[in-house]
């Protein structure tokens, strides 16, 4: 897997081409409250190759001079990618930002990709020549609008990625996401502290190094993404829409995604973006709720924050709450178990036999409601997929699949099998 940064001056159309790279692809497939619809971030695959793709331009500063910004841009763009996309307007020629982002990207050493956009039609070929100035890689004549020159581009990514695999570390894969300061650095140190735990010394590239692998009762963990939890003061760290790539591209890589909730300032709004993220995904989740030893409680006050939590994360239910403290290290030994538990529903295969039983059973008790005279016949059921659990359910007419029906199903097979901490998939097809 390779990712790569968009990077460039406003308007020369990074978002047209990024758009034009995923294709239809990346649009947000379910419609969840708070889901932030910008699209920066995306995923997709060219000759095999499968791969991650940042729009650095819709990462925007606030208050800051335009220079500061592209330059946040593009430190963001050195940091997260292995291969930088550099956009440039063929119509404007080489313009004093253009060299001042080529000047960064060329002391980063990071492989670029030089995209001359704009170039509409052959007339325009010969104004990508004076990019050469750039000091960059070979420019390649582009046209976002026109979706010429794209396939070029891929192929020159491509063949940028590092030669080398990383060797996949053992054990299961989590992250913890959560808007700055809920305390996700403390956790993982408290973590990471805990008696008998072992964090392994493993020697890598600066990749390798940003998952940290440890053991504990013999069993293997990595936590996904720890450096960039843990490394701090870079201007744009507290920008929210950095804040949610890092978490988007770390639910990526992962098995199992803690959500962290600052107990002692509440629920916001932004923690709505992250978690919907997690949940499109299909990853299992566990809501950590932090910081409960900042939280004047009496016996009353666990009901009372679950309930805001499930009425607030309604698309959350199947997630486990956890209340911790990174301080004072209260629970943080139940967060492994706990992975480990939703790891396993979210790995669980149900035999066949078993599946059908439930699911016509759960069909005999509560027939689907007719819709216009019709009524949805589940004929066969069958599962094609783990991580998530993926259903399908053979019927007459797809169509007749209506969500409540389908959330009853989904319920039946949680009473049947658990899946806690796990979203699961229910898909309709055609008998034929
Ligand atoms: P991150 O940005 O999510 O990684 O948050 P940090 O781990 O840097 O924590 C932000 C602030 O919250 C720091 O001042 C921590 O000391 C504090 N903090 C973290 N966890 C707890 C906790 O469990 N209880 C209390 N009272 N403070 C905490």
């Amino acid at each position: 897997k390779g990712v790569v940064a968009i990077v460039g001056r406003p308007n020369v159309g990074k978002s047209t081409i990024f758009n034009r790279i995923l294709g239809e692809r990346v649009s947000i497939v379910e419609d969840t409250p708070g889901v932030t619809r910008d699209r920066i971030y995306g995923k997709g695959t060219w000759l095999t190759q499968d791969f991650r793709i940042i729009d650095t331009g819709g990462i925007q500063l606030e208050n800051q001079p335009f220079q500061e910004e592209i330059k946040a841009q593009v430190e963001i763009a050195i940091e997260e990618a292995d291969v930088i996309l550099f956009i440039v307007n063929g119509r404007d020629g080489v313009t004093g930002d253009d060299e001042f982002i080529a000047r960064m990207l060329r002391r980063s050493g990071k492989p670029v990709v030089l995209a001359v956009n704009k170039i509409d039609d052959a007339t325009l070929q010969g104004n990508i020549y004076e990019f050469y100035a750039l000091g960059l890689s070979e420019p390649i004549a582009v046209s976002g609008s026109h979706g010429i020159g794209i396939g070029d581009v891929m192929d020159a990514l491509v063949e940028a990625f590092p030669e080398k695999q990383q060797p996949e570390l053992e054990g299961i894969r989590f992250a913890v996401i959560g808007r700055p300061n809920v305390g996700k650095s403390s956790l993982v140190n408290a973590l990471l502290k805990e008696e008998r735990v072992i964090v392994s010394d493993i020697e890598g590239t600066t990749r390798d190094a940003i998952d940290t692998p440890f053991e504990q009762d013999g069993k293997h963990y990595v936590v996904v993404d720890t450096a960039g939890i843990r490394k701090r003061g870079k201007v744009y760290e507290n920008i929210e829409k950095y804040s949610v790539l890092r978490a988007m591209s770390a639910i990526e890589r992962c098995d199992v995604v803690l959500f962290v909730i600052d107990g002692e300032s509440g629920i916001r709004e932004q923690d709505k973006h992250v978690a919907g993220y997690a949940h499109e995904a299909g990853k299992p989740i566990i809501i950590v709720y932090n910081k409960w030893d900042a939280v004047e409680k009496d016996e009353k006050t666990m009901n009372r924050v679950t309930e805001q939590i499930r009425t607030q994360f309604v698309y959350l239910s199947y997630a486990p709450i956890l209340f911790v403290s990174a301080k004072t290290h209260q629970r943080v030994n139940t967060l492994l178990p706990m992975i480990e538990d939703v790891y396993h529903y979210s790995q669980l295969r149900i035999a066949t036999n078993v599946l059908n039983e439930v699911v016509m059973d759960a069909q005999l008790t509560t027939p689907a409601p007719t819709h216009n005279g019709q009524r949805l016949k589940i004929l066969y059921a069958s599962q094609v997929a783990v991580a998530p659990p993926t259903f399908v359910l053979f019927v007459n007419d797809p169509q007749l699949l209506h969500f409540s029906y389908r959330r009853y199903i989904e319920n039946r097979l949680r009473e049947a099998f658990g899946f806690d901490g796990s979203p699961i998939r229910i898909i309709a097809r055609s008998k034929d």
